[in-house]
Parts: C-alpha cells; sequence; structure tokens
C-alpha cells in the first residue's frame, strides 16, 4: 500500500477509554476520519448501524473474509471484528488520516503488513480506573465484565509493540497528545 503514513492504529484495552479519546481527537481535528469496522457481536443500546460498527451474522463476516474484503480481524471474546478494506483503501488513496480502533492481533497484523503506519497504545491511569470504567458503562454483564477484565491484562502486555503509548487520564490531553505524535510520525 502506497501511502501508510495516512494510516493510524489505535489500541487500548476494554475501558481504557479509547473510542473516547479518539471521538473527541476526531471533534479537535475533523479533517482525521475513522475507520468503521464489521463485526459478529450484538449491537448494544444506543450503538447505530453503519456508525459505531456494521453488524454482520457470522457466515456473512466468513463470506467477505474469503472474497478478500477484510483488510484484517481477530476474534474477541467469540466474535469477529476486522476492517473492511473499502473503509481504509479510497481514504488513504486521497491522502487522508484514517483511525483504525482494533484490539491487539488486529493491530500488529497491520503493523507487519503496513510497517508505516503509525500505531498508538492507549493505557487506563490504572487498573482500578479501568475497573470503574467497565462496570461504570453498564452495558456488559457480569461475566462479560469478567472476559474483558482478564483480556485487558493479555491485552497491556502488547504495549511494547506499538510505535508510541499514552496514557489517558484526561481525554483532551490525550486525544491532542496522539494527534501530535500523529503528525510527527507524518513528518518523518
Ligand atoms: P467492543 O465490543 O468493545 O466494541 O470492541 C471490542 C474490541 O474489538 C475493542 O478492543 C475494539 O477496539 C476491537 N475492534 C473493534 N473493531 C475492530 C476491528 O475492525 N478489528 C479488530 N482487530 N479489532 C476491532
Amino acid at each position: 500500500m502506497n501511502n501508510e503514513k495516512y494510516l493510524v492504529v489505535v489500541s487500548g484495552p476494554s475501558g481504557s477509554g479509547k473510542d473516547t479519546v479518539v471521538k473527541r481527537l476526531m471533534e479537535l481535528h475533523p479533517e482525521i476520519e475513522i475507520s468503521v469496522s464489521a463485526t459478529t457481536r450484538p449491537m448494544r443500546p444506543g450503538e447505530r448501524e453503519g456508525v459505531d460498527y456494521y453488524y454482520l451474522a457470522r457466515d456473512e463476516f466468513e463470506r467477505r473474509i474469503a472474497a478478500g474484503e477484510i483488510l484484517e480481524y481477530a476474534q474477541y471474546c467469540e466474535n469477529y471484528y476486522g476492517t473492511p478494506r473499502a473503509e481504509v483503501d479510497r481514504r488513504i488513496a486521497a491522502h487522508k488520516t484514517v483511525i483504525l480502533v482494533i484490539e491487539v492481533v488486529g493491530a500488529a497484523n497491520i503493523k507487519r503488513n503496513y510497517p508505516g503506519a503509525t500505531t498508538v497504545f492507549v493505557r487506563p491511569p490504572s487498573y482500578e480506573e479501568l475497573e470503574q470504567r467497565l462496570r461504570g458503562r453498564g452495558t456488559e454483564c457480569e461475566e462479560a465484565i469478567q472476559k474483558r477484565l482478564r483480556r485487558a491484562l493479555e491485552e497491556m502486555e502488547y504495549a511494547v509493540d506499538y510505535d508510541e503509548v499514552v496514557v489517558n487520564a484526561q481525554v483532551d490531553e490525550c486525544a491532542e497528545e496522539i494527534y501530535a505524535l500523529i503528525q510527527k510520525h507524518q513528518r518523518q
């Protein structure tokens, strides 16, 4: 892929606040765009088709993988999540910065295939804060929360593989920090 520097990956454990930070980043810098992923997980209350995700049945997701329509994908807590190729290609071709908010396996695949991409890992200020955020969201049952907490601890170990690590103590500051890092990498 040409222009890989326009590809930005943001990861962080569930509860790190990465989605809020990226949302803020796009409010502050509207020229940056986000890639809408496809998933087989059920829609949460308040989410919208084509805005938060494209919600697909498992067999349709697998058909798209086989057809080469998915740029990267991973299984997370028993569901598929993946980046539709179309979300990325046209933006990169138009020299628009596009952010993929994805988990660690997908992020590693992107970095392997597109070494020019910038990868940023968002850490919560502490484990306690992460647990509080996950519970405060009130969208998951206890079993799902426990699973996400275990996964969060595993994911934290991947931070060393990223180009940059930021701590999300304050949303605006963290968003601006990521923006500055993107700029720095695109100048290199
Ligand atoms: P959630 O169910 O909380 O929306 O997402 C669960 C995890 O899947 C999060 O870490 C999220 O960043 C990740 N995720 C969302 N979309 C994608 C994607 O397209 N590819 C990969 N690999 N992970 C994704």
